[in-house]
């Protein structure tokens, strides 16, 4: 797996700092399991912040931030952010196939087995459900092949993971590994390659604001 778009430097600086939401974590957390360089980037600015910390004075906390610390840290809660916590570096085995490590326990280790749901012409997808409480929207998104989905942008945040086919857009071609990290700003014309589909991991900060995507993205297609 040759990868070419990586992370960038504020989306590792969130994971460092436990900042990010748990959606885009979560597809972080699938881009570290396969690259050794983002990994790299994560450890040092983790030693970054770590040495910060220590040389900052300790202040008492304000009302109430032990409490919700504390609540964090129940196991119970911990337990309920798994892809969040995995972030690629502690876990042991290496992916093998087309699903990330830290997505195989939520949705096996076969794409073609899932039930996909039609989502507009040539467009299925896959909901995955984060816990409650979680921040921003998972999904799988099966595209297929020669697609072209109309320019849009995103009103948020958003990362998408390719983990089978490629496509291109202005930012250049993406395929298996690579990610996309995508501010809001960022307008793109995805074209998913002639020759196969394209399934990929994607992000949106605010689960609202995938249904802003969708909408401008399916507009042109269906004319509503
Ligand atoms: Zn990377």
């Amino acid at each position: 797996m040759t990868i070419t778009h990586h992370l960038d430097e504020a989306t590792l600086m969130g994971l460092s700092a436990g900042a990010l939401p748990e959606a885009l974590a979560s597809v972080a957390a699938c881009h570290l399991d396969v690259c050794p360089s983002c990994r790299k980037q994560l450890g040092e600015l983790d030693m970054l912040g770590g040495a910060l910390l220590e040389h900052i004075d300790p202040q008492p906390l304000s009302d109430g931030l032990s409490e919700r610390m504390a609540s964090y840290f129940r196991d119970d809660n911990v337990r309920s952010f798994p892809l969040h916590r995995t972030r690629g570096r502690h876990n042991n085995g290496k992916t093998r196939g087309e699903v990330p490590k830290p997505l195989q326990r939520f949705i096996g280790t076969s794409l073609d087995d899932l039930q996909w749901q039609w989502l507009a012409p040539g467009i299925r997808q896959y909901a995955i459900k984060l816990p409650d409480e979680s921040r921003g929207s998972l999904r799988l998104l099966r595209i297929k092949a020669g697609m072209r989905i109309p320019e849009h942008g995103h009103g948020g945040s958003e990362l998408t993971l390719i983990l089978r086919g490629a496509y291109h857009d202005r930012f250049g071609r993406f395929g298996p590994g690579d990610v996309a990290d995508l501010d809001e700003d960022a307008e793109h014309e995805p074209r998913v390659d002639k020759d196969g589909e394209c399934i990929c991991l994607v992000a949106t900060e605010e689960a609202a604001r995938f249904k802003g995507l969708l909408s401008r993205v399916l507009q042109p297609l269906t004319g509503i």
